[in-house]
């Protein structure tokens, strides 16, 4: 039997013909075409006034704390579960990573937690919309906006999500996506900055494009800074799938609605919360256990494999990698973050990729039931 995979794009006719148009056509004059089309209508759909197309999300992440002035004696807060990618870049500008506990509902960054991080070195908090989840947006820009932190808003996993009728990607002072192949809307590898502030897009554009300011014609660069930037056809790619954006959104909303038909009445099972006033786009349909049941992530990972599943372990926190291994931060989280360091190793990223059909995930959920039957 195929192996079911956990997390794969959905692509269409429309993609192949905008990828064939964007390597026959957009070239000489036409270069930008796709760039100036994809940004303005991804602008347009997380309802910010500027979006910036980059080569991916880390990116975005490393160009927003430049253009915000973080650096070297500056704290930056982040959840303590996430991909590294929400944090490495605070590395790449010298600035000291805070790790901060996760809300127990949400797996999102805690308010609470945020607050209590907080010092007067703080200069931005990184929040991250975990696998489509969103966190307590108002709490967490409140505090933010009473200390003046700065908010990027990591909605890497979480295009289509919303928050009390606000897209995700559209509750900080920036937001950022990814388009990895993983990712729900997917240009192969990409990212996207979004902002509303003028300064914030202007310090972008010339921070991408090694220090030239938009416009220039001279090549004469105005400081040493970077090169960030997405092909006219990933572009395409881009804006194919963004005009299909709520198709792939529906699709992912149908998968989990399947595995909550299929794992209903299994106890001790949670998956993905939405609660009230949020929409959920579930880019990793997730399923998080009570300690009551003798499982490690690791156990049931294996265990599916063996059955031909794939699946992802729940993120370790940031904190217990060896990356950040003798950071005193990475310390002082390990003995702090108690909601983190108790969900980690107790669930899995189930299969969840577009193509899934409904009945690979009757196959999925009879092997996870089993599972569970027999630790019970
Ligand atoms: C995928 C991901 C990123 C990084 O995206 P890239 O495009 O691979 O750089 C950042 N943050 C989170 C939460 C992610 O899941």
């Amino acid at each position: 039997m195929e192996r079911i995979p956990v997390a794969g794009p959905w692509i269409s006719a429309k993609e192949i013909a905008y990828v064939t148009d964007a390597v026959t056509n957009a070239w000489y004059d036409q270069a930008g075409f796709y760039h100036q089309r994809f940004e303005r209508a991804f602008a347009e759909y997380v309802g910010m006034r500027h979006a910036v197309a980059l080569p991916s999300c880390t990116s975005a992440i490393h160009l927003a704390l430049c253009a915000l002035d973080v650096g070297r004696g500056d704290e930056v807060i982040v959840p303590d579960v996430t991909w590294i990618a929400s944090a490495a870049p605070i590395n790449y500008v010298g600035a000291t990573t805070v790790f901060a506990d996760i809300d127990p509902r949400t797996w999102c960054l805690s308010a609470e937690a945020f607050e209590q991080c907080i010092t007067p070195r703080t200069k931005a908090v990184i929040p991250v919309d975990l696998y489509g989840s969103v966190p307590d947006w108002s709490a967490i820009r409140r505090i933010a906006g009473r200390h003046g932190i700065a908010v990027i808003e990591d909605a890497a996993e979480a295009v289509g999500s919303e928050y009390r009728g606000h897209k995700a990607g559209s509750l900080g002072d920036v937001g950022v996506f990814s388009f990895h192949g993983s990712k729900t809307l997917t240009t192969g590898e990409g990212g996207m900055l979004v902002t509303d502030r003028d300064d914030l897009l202007a310090r972008v554009l010339t921070l991408r494009d090694h220090g030239r300011p938009p416009g220039d014609k001279l090549f004469f660069n105005t400081e040493v800074a970077y090169k960030y930037k997405m092909s006219a056809l990933q572009a395409a790619l881009g804006l194919a799938q963004l005009e299909r954006v709520e198709e792939l959104i529906t699709r992912k909303r149908e998968i989990f609605a399947w595995y909550q038909e299929e794992l209903d009445g299994v106890s001790g099972v949670v998956l993905n919360a939405e609660p009230a006033g949020t929409l959920n786009s579930y880019w990793m349909i997730t399923a998080m256990w009570e300690e009551r049941f003798d499982l490690r992530k690791e156990q049931v990972m294996e265990r599916l494999s063996a059955s031909g599943i794939d699946s992802r372990p729940f993120f370790y926190p940031l904190s217990s990698l060896p990356a950040y291994e003798n950071l005193p931060q990475a310390v002082a989280a390990r003995a702090r973050n108690a909601v983190g360091y108790s969900i980690s190793p107790r669930a899995v990223n189930l299969p969840s990729a577009l193509c899934l059909t409904r009945e690979q995930v009757r196959r999925v959920c009879v092997e996870f039931k089993a599972l569970f039957r027999s630790a019970s």
